[in-house]
């Protein structure tokens, strides 16, 4: 492990123009005050990926870059392939630039910046990857709350055991990188991904500010898509639960069928009305349309991995 490693700070951006100048201005000092207390190298550097935005932002990208030379690099996608692709082209740029280890971190610096020095430390004390924990959701609505908190829950039922409350806020060395790269799964989901690696783990417990420019780029859909990507390429339980509830619910209707036919022979009782056949038939159809729908989510993963159509496209990059 070098002394002073260089260090990358990764940061997506999608329609950031109006937090970009205080992001830039913000990490370069936390980066200036590392490097004066020796932590880290002086040619570190920030790295932004533009993942497809339309407003000013790459333009201000590039203004930066003339301005700090050598200190703040672009990379610009094509256009939009969300903020997992963006940290991952972010990652693998980043190593290709020189950087010994690499942080990742949101441009509306949500995230508290002053415990980079923290994750630097840790990563001097040996962790190959250090990730962010955030202490508490008090900055989320309700309903991002709740279905964050779900969605943990759930993973860790189905046998993920992703650290809750662990967000993209992370260091990872480039020899973590590296191995990364061996991945080629075009839906990813690297919280799951880096906890299936192993390799000397520390954490950073850190709060959450409120968004203070800009607004957030996280829709709900995308956020459901980010959850299924999470879901369905970490677990298979979902497809075994299906074949459970088809199993149960043959079993029980076979029960059922049996407990009518003995009670029409011994008790000569008629087998009773409709309402049991419209209410079982609604029932079953709902079971099979949503055992179907988990199937097709794997069905759609598939499909998109056997097409093994590059993760990304790079426009341009600056560095
Ligand atoms: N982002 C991105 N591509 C996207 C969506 C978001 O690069 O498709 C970036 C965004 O610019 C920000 C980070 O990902 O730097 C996190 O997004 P945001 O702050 O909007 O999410 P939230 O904090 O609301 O979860
Ligand atoms: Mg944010």
């Amino acid at each position: 492990m070098p002394d002073a490693p260089v260090l990358s700070i990764v940061i997506p951006c999608l329609n950031e123009e109006e937090c970009l100048s205080s992001t830039t201005g913000t990490i370069l000092a936390v980066l200036k005050s590392l490097g004066d207390e020796n932590l880290i190298a002086e040619n570190s550097f920030i790295l932004y990926v533009d993942d497809g935005s339309t407003d000013k932002t790459w333009d201000i990208i590039q203004t930066q870059n003339k301005e700090h030379s050598g200190k703040v690099k672009g990379i610009k996608f094509s256009r939009n392939y969300g903020n997992q692709k963006a940290i991952l082209a972010g990652l693998t740029e980043s190593v290709n630039f020189g950087a010994d280890c690499i942080i990742t971190i949101d441009a509306d610096l949500q995230q508290d910046e002053n415990k980079i020095k923290d994750f630097v430390i840790k990563y001097k004390n040996g962790a190959q990857m250090v990730l962010g924990i955030r202490n508490d959701r008090k900055t989320d609505g309700i309903i991002k709350k709740v279905s964050a908190l779900s969605f943990y829950k759930f993973m860790n039922l189905l046998g993920v055991n992703i650290k809750v409350n662990h967000s993209d806020y992370r260091l990872v060395s480039k020899e973590i990188v590296k191995v990364l790269n061996n991945f080629k799964e075009t839906n990813l989901f690297l919280r799951g991904m880096f906890n299936e690696l192993g390799f000397k783990k520390d954490y950073v417990y850190f709060d959450v500010k409120p968004r203070k420019c800009g607004k957030s780029k996280y829709t709900p859909f995308s956020l459901y898509s980010l959850a299924m990507s999470g879901i369905t390429s970490f677990s298979l339980v979902p497809l075994r639960m299906v074949t459970f509830v088809g199993f149960s619910m043959s079993f029980v209707s076979f029960l059922i069928g049996l407990s009518a036919l003995i009670d029409k022979f011994t008790n000569n009782n008629p087998v009773p009305g409709w309402t049991t056949i419209v209410v079982s038939i609604g029932f079953i159809s709902g079971i099979q349309i949503l055992c179907l729908g988990i199937i097709a989510e794997y069905l759609g993963q598939l499909f998109q991995e056997v097409k093994a159509r590059p993760r990304y496209i790079i426009e341009t990059e600056i560095i």
